[in-house]
C-alpha cells in the first residue's frame, strides 16, 4: 500500500532504476534531441520525463489538468517548512545569493555553492531525502560569509533591523554546525525520537508528551462517540502554548494558510472544468477538507477519490505520507496530476480478467490455490505535474489511500507511472552499466529490445496476480511466518510473475509479443538477485530489505537447485564474473517449483520452512563477488539517486480565454527551481 516506492516497487522502482538502471530496457528507441539526463551533482542526477498523449487530450482536459498542475505547485513551500523548520530561511537566502551575488561566479567555491543549493532543491530542505542525514557544503563559513556581504542586503531573508553581521551568525551554524538539525527523522527507540528529529511537526513537546496527546484523542472520541477512524494528527502542528499541548492544523486560516489558500484557488478553477459530475464533487470535497482542516472530511473526500474510477483525469493533493514523522502521524504535503495511460491500462486489464486462469494453471498444489479469484484492478497513468514530496524525486507507482478502514471497505487506487519509469529507463540507456553486468552480447541486446516491456509486465503480474493468489489453509494467518513474512511474500508474488511471463497464454492474450521477452526477464533477474544488486549492500554487511532478500533467495535457490543440469552458469574471466543462463525452460521450471514450496510454506504457515529457505540463500553476502561488483559499479559513476525536471505548461489565450495549453520541455533544473521559488513561494523565510 501506500506509495509503491515504499512496497514491491521501492525496490523494483526508485532504488532499482537508479542503482541497477539495467532493469527495465526500452521497446522502441526514443529518437531526437530530448535529453533524458540533463545534469549530475553529489549522488543525485536530474531527469526529464515526457508526457505522451497531452496533445491528444480535449480542451478541457488540458484546461483541467494546467489547474491541477497549479495547484500541485502552490503548496511546494509547504513541504520545505515541515521537513525542517530552517529550510525557507535557507533556500531563500541560498537563491538571494544565487541571483544577486555579484562577486567572482566562475571558481571551485562558486561552484561548490551551486552544488549545495541544487541539493537543497533536490531534498526539499537541508537533509538528505533518502538517509535524512543532514549534508553539508564544500565550501568555508568564511567563504559563506563573503557570499552574503556581497549580495544586495535588500534580497535577503533579514530580520527587522537585524544586521548583515549577526545574519550571518544567525545563519552560518544552522548549515555548518553537525549537533543543529543532523537527522530530519530520528527512529532510534532509544532517544525522544521528537526531540532527536529535525521534521517541524512538534514544537516545545516531548514525545511522551506527543503520544499522550493523542491517545487521550483518540480516548475521548471512543467515549464521546465520535468517529474513531480518522487519523488523528495527520494534518498538523504539535505545539506548546501557555504550558499547554495545543494542535496548529494546517488549514486556511490556520497554519500554512497562504498556501493553501493557492491551493484552493487553483483547486476551484479546476472542479469548473471537472470531467464529469462526480469528479466535481471530489474536488469540491477537497476544498472543504482545506477549508476546515476537518480529518473526517479528509476521509469522506478519499472515499469519493477511490470510488471516481470514471475520470480520465486524476490528481493527488494533500497532507499524505508519514514516513517523515517519527511517530508516523503527521503527514508531509504532496500532490500530483496526472492522466489515465488507456493503452497501457489494456494490459492490466486483460491479467485482471484472466486472473482465473492463471490461478487455475499455476504450479501449486489445487488445495492451496483460490477457487474464486478476483484480481486487482490497476491503471497506468502519465505523470503530468509532481510537487511537494513527490518532486524532485518521485515514486513509480502508488498506492492510496492509507486509511485501512478505508481500503478495506472501498478499496484502494493502484497506479503505475509509466511515463516517470519510461524516463529511467531511457536515462539508463548507455551508462555502460549493462554492458559491464551482462553476460554476453545476445543478453545486452535482449535487455534492449524487451527489457522495459518485460520489466512492467513482471510489475503487473506481480502487483495485480502474483501478491492476489493462493489460498491460506483453516486456522493460518499471514502472522504465522514473523520477520520471514515480507521475504516470503514479495517471493511468492515475484514467483508467479516469473513463472507466468514465459507462459503461452501470454503470448495468446497479445501481451507477450516473442518468447525472447521471457529469457531477457531472466537474465536481468538472475544478475540482479545474484549479483548487482549488491551495489546497494555496504561491504561486510548482509542483505536486509525484504524485496532485496526475495530476489536473493530466488537466484541462489535456482542457481543451486540447477546445479546438476548446468542450467545457470557461473563464468569468470580477468578479474570479473557474469552469470550465463544455458537453459531457460528449466529455469522456469524451477521457479515453478520453488513456487510451490513457497505457497505452500504461506498456506501452511510453515515458520521453520521459511527461516531455513531466507537464512540458507538469501541473507549471506559472497563477499569476494560483493568487492567485485562495488569495484565495477564505482568505475560507471552513475548516480545513485534521481530527479526529474517538470515539463512547462502555457496557456494560450484569447479574448480572455484559454485556446489550448501548450506543453515544453525548456529550461533546466535550477531554471525551473527559481521559477517555482518566484511564483509559488507563498509561506514566509520564517
Ligand atoms: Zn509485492
Amino acid at each position: 500500500m501506500k506509495r509503491i516506492l515504499l512496497n514491491f516497487l521501492l525496490i523494483i522502482g526508485i532504488l532499482l532504476m537508479s542503482f541497477m538502471p539495467e532493469k527495465r530496457k526500452n521497446a522502441e528507441k526514443d529518437t531526437g534531441e530530448f535529453k533524458w539526463i540533463t545534469e549530475q551533482f553529489a549522488d543525485a542526477k536530474i531527469l526529464r520525463y515526457k508526457v505522451p498523449g497531452f496533445e491528444n487530450l480535449t480542451l478541457l482536459q488540458k484546461e483541467l489538468i494546467y489547474y491541477l498542475s497549479q495547484a500541485t505547485l502552490a503548496g511546494r513551500d509547504i513541504t520545505y517548512d515541515q521537513n525542517c523548520k530552517y529550510n525557507l530561511l535557507i533556500r531563500k537566502t541560498l537563491e538571494a545569493i544565487y541571483t544577486e551575488f555579484k562577486g567572482d561566479r566562475s571558481g571551485d567555491d562558486f561552484k561548490n555553492f551551486t552544488v549545495y543549493l541544487k541539493r537543497v532543491w533536490f531534498s526539499n530542505g537541508i537533509h538528505h531525502h533518502y538517509s535524512t542525514d543532514k549534508f553539508f557544503p564544500e565550501f568555508s563559513k568564511d567563504y559563506f560569509a563573503s557570499l552574503l556581504r556581497g549580495t544586495n542586503l535588500q534580497t535577503l531573508p533579514l530580520k527587522p533591523k537585524q544586521t548583515i553581521g549577526d545574519f550571518i551568525n544567525e545563519i552560518t551554524p544552522i548549515i555548518f554546525d553537525p549537533d543543529i538539525a543532523p537527522k530530519r527523522v530520528n527512529q532510534n527507540p532509544e532517544v525522544d525520537m521528537v526531540a532527536g528529529s529535525a521534521s517541524n511537526f512538534y514544537e516545545g513537546v516531548t514525545q511522551k508528551e506527543a503520544e499522550g496527546f493523542y491517545s487521550s484523542l483518540r480516548k475521548n472520541a471512543v467515549k464521546t462517540g465520535q468517529d474513531t477512524m480518522v487519523a488523528f494528527g495527520l494534518n498538523s502542528k504539535l505545539v506548546k502554548e501557555n504550558g499547554k499541548v495545543v494542535e496548529k492544523t494546517y488549514r486556511v486560516s490556520g497554519l500554512y494558510s497562504k498556501a493553501i489558500e493557492e491551493i484552493v484557488f487553483w483547486l476551484n478553477k479546476a472542479m469548473n472544468v471537472a470531467e464529469n459530475p462526480g469528479q466535481r464533487i471530489v474536488i469540491s470535497k477537497l476544498i472543504d477538507y482545506y477549508d476546515t482542516g476537518d480529518l473526517k472530511t479528509w476521509d469522506e473526500y478519499n472515499i469519493l477519490w477511490v470510488k471516481d474510477q470514471k475520470s480520465s483525469v486524476d490528481f493527488i493533493n494533500g497532507f499524505i505520507e508519514v514516513y517523515g514523522d517519527p511517530l508516523a502521524k503527521k503527514g508531509t504535503w504532496e500532490a500530483m496530476a496526472n492522466f489515465k495511460d488507456v493503452k497501457a491500462t489494456k494490459r492490466t486489464e486483460t491479467l485482471s480478467r484472466n486472473a482465473q486462469y492463471f490461478e487455475d494453471n499455476s504450479p501449486v498444489d489445487p488445495k492451496y490455490r483460490k477457487k474464486e479469484v478476483k484480481g486487482v484492478t490497476a491503471k497506468v497513468i502519465t505523470a503530468v505535474q509532481l510537487g511537494g514530496d513527490s518532486d524532485p524525486t518521485t515514486p513509480i507507482g502508488i498506492n492510496l489511500p492509507n486509511a485501512q478502514w478505508i481500503r478495506k471497505e472501498f478499496g484502494s487506487k493502484s497506479v503505475t507511472i509509466d511515463n516517470i519509469t519510461y524516463a529511467y529507463d531511457q536515462a539508463s540507456q548507455g551508462n555502460g552499466f549493462l554492458e559491464e553486468f551482462a553476460g554476453s552480447q545476445e543478453e545486452i541486446d535482449l535487455a534492449k529490445k524487451y527489457g522495459y516491456l518485460a520489466g512492467n509486465l513482471t510489475t503487473d503480474l506481480h502487483e495485480c496476480l502474483g501478491h492476489g493468489s493462493g489460498q491460506m489453509m483453516k486456522g493460518v494467518v499471514s502472522e504465522s511466518l514473523k520477520n520471514y513474512h515480507s521475504t516470503i511474500e514479495e517471493a511468492r508474488a515475484d514467483l508467479f510473475a516469473l513463472y507466468y511471463i514465459m507462459d503461452k497464454k501470454m503470448i495468446d492474450l497479445g501481451l507477450v509479443p516473442s518468447p525472447d521477452l521471457a529469457k531477457a526477464e531472466f537474465n536481468s533477474y538472475i544478475r540482479n538477485g545474484l549479483m548487482t544488486q549488491l551495489v546497494r549492500v555496504h561491504p561486510g554487511k548482509d542483505v536486509e530489505e525484504a524485496h532485496m532478500r526475495d530476489r536473493s533467495l530466488i537466484a541462489h535457490w535456482v542457481y543451486e537447485k540447477g546445479k546438476v543440469k548446468n542450467v545457470i552458469e557461473k563464468v569468470q574471466k580477468d578479474g570479473k564474473t557474469w552469470f550465463r543462463i544455458n537453459d531457460y525452460h528449466e529455469l522456469r521450471s524451477l521457479f515453478g517449483q520453488l513456487l510451490g514450496e513457497i505457497q505452500r510454506i504461506t498456506s501452511e504457515g510453515d515458520y521453520p520452512a521459511a527461516k531455513e529457505l531466507v537464512e540458507t540463500y538469501a541473507v549471506k553476502v559472497d563477499p569476494g563477488l560483493h568487492k567485485e561488483v562495488l569495484h565495477r559499479y564505482a568505475k560507471l559513476n552513475i548516480a545513485p539517486y534521481s530527479g526529474f525536471i517538470n515539463p512547462v505548461y502555457t496557456p494560450v489565450i484569447a479574448n480572455g480565454i484559454i485556446k489550448d495549453i501548450k506543453i515544453s520541455y525548456t529550461g533546466d533544473f535550477t531554471t525551473q527551481m527559481l521559477r517555482y521559488s518566484k511564483n509559488f513561494s507563498f509561506l514566509p523565510a520564517r
